[in-house]
């Protein structure tokens, strides 16, 4: 496995009901999954020969980060391993440009957009603003993304290779995860809703259920069954759709892993998306996604202020509560607003289980000694 972050560190729990042994590449001497897998090794993923090495003597490939060096599973794809998801697919995935292009041309709904190579070229589309300026690579968690509202924001915007998308009046943010195993079956789990940090980004509250309109749900579902289908891609994939005020969906933006949508359904939902991801690429049949009971997921994020040493305040608090769940992400570092842990809140209603969110975000910080 290329990576091993977070999302490594919950699929080797996953891993351990598999019998698997799972050997990890990660540029982080200290990275979280390290202590879970059965051998780690120090190095970057990005880099040809490293990742070229690093795959000789495995039977399967897989990653929990898609920024990885495609020429090298290229390569080790061409000697006849098994590569999850395919490496061709992941360069789409990697540049959001080729990624919107793989959309519209397979009439999946989009906001629309033009490709630019500079700053420069912006002037051109001064007729369509406002629009949200999205570097084609490396952006992450809104890194790399810029909303354009007016022509006088031009200077500040990126200078590089990016998509001009058309500003969305977004209603909502949902995220659908769908998986599909080498016998062409596929499952979606129910959607679920996120609200955004207002500065940071990144998912504040992820709610599941999402209670959108039965219809809508369908239609999300239909469209992310639609997506792997036509790309033909193996493995689990979160679909980030947007639902603008006319109640339509709009996909957003592909994962093609396990994803940050998805951690509620550890608790919440009958297999969860690392057990789903596991049989989605084993070619096992895939779990039941049904919900088991309403849940909450809020992200632990890095105190602002504070870098250094990882110390979290008020665990003592938040584990009085009934049908909580906290998950640490083993970094020994925090910076703000890093993912340092999430915590899913179970409830009989979903109603209840917000009520006990808000009260278990104060009661909870990350900061350092
Ligand atoms: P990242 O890949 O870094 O997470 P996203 O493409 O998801 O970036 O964009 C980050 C956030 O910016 C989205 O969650 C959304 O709130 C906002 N955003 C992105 N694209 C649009 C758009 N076309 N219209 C309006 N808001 C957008």
């Amino acid at each position: 496995m290329l990576g091993g972050g977070q999302l490594g560190l919950m699929l080797m729990q996953q891993a351990a009901c598999y019998n698997l042994n799972v050997h990890i590449l990660d540029p982080d001497p200290n990275a979280p999954a390290k202590n879970l897998c059965t051998k780690f090794t120090c190095g970057d993923f990005k880099d040809y020969e490293t990742v070229l090495e690093f795959g000789k003597n495995k039977d399967i490939l897989t990653i929990e980060i898609e920024h990885v060096n495609t020429d090298a599973l290229k390569k080790l794809k061409e000697q006849g391993k098994k590569i999850y998801p395919d490496p061709e697919i992941l360069e789409t995935i990697q540049d959001k440009g080729l990624q919107k292009m793989f959309l519209q041309k397979n009439n999946i709904p989009t906001p629309d957009f033009f490709l630019i190579e500079k700053k420069t070229d912006i002037e051109k589309y001064k007729n369509f603003f406002p629009f949200v300026q999205k570097l084609r690579k490396g952006g992450y968690d809104g890194k790399g993304v810029f909303k354009l509202n007016h022509i006088h924001q031009i200077e500040s915007a990126f200078d590089a290779p990016s998509l001009l998308e058309r500003k969305v009046e977004i209603k909502h943010e949902i995220s659908v995860i769908v998986a599909r195993n080498s016998r062409g079956e596929t499952k979606t789990f129910p959607s679920v809703m996120c609200e955004f940090h207002p500065e940071a980004n990144l998912v504040e509250f992820l709610y599941s259920p999402s209670g959108i309109p039965k219809k809508t749900e369908k239609k999300a579902s239909e469209v992310a069954i639609q997506i792997v289908e036509k790309m033909n891609f193996f493995g689990l994939m979160a679909v980030e759709f947007f639902i603008n005020k006319d109640g339509e969906v709009l996909v957003n933006e592909l994962a093609p892993r396990v994803h940050n949508s998805g951690h509620h359904t550890i608790e919440g939902n009958i297999t969860s998306q690392f057990d789903q991801f596991w049989r989605s690429i084993l070619d096992l049949p895939l779990g039941d996604t049904s919900t088991i009971r309403p849940a909450v997921m809020i992200n632990l994020l890095g105190e602002p202020g504070h870098s250094g040493k990882t110390k979290y305040i008020g665990l003592e608090n938040v584990l009085q509560f009934k049908g909580v769940y906290v998950h640490l992400y083993n970094k020994i570092e925090t910076r703000p607003m890093r993912k340092m842990g999430h915590i899913t809140i179970t409830g009989e209603t979903i109603e209840q289980a917000i009520e006990k969110a808000k009260m278990i975000k104060k009661l909870i910080k990350v900061i350092c000694d």
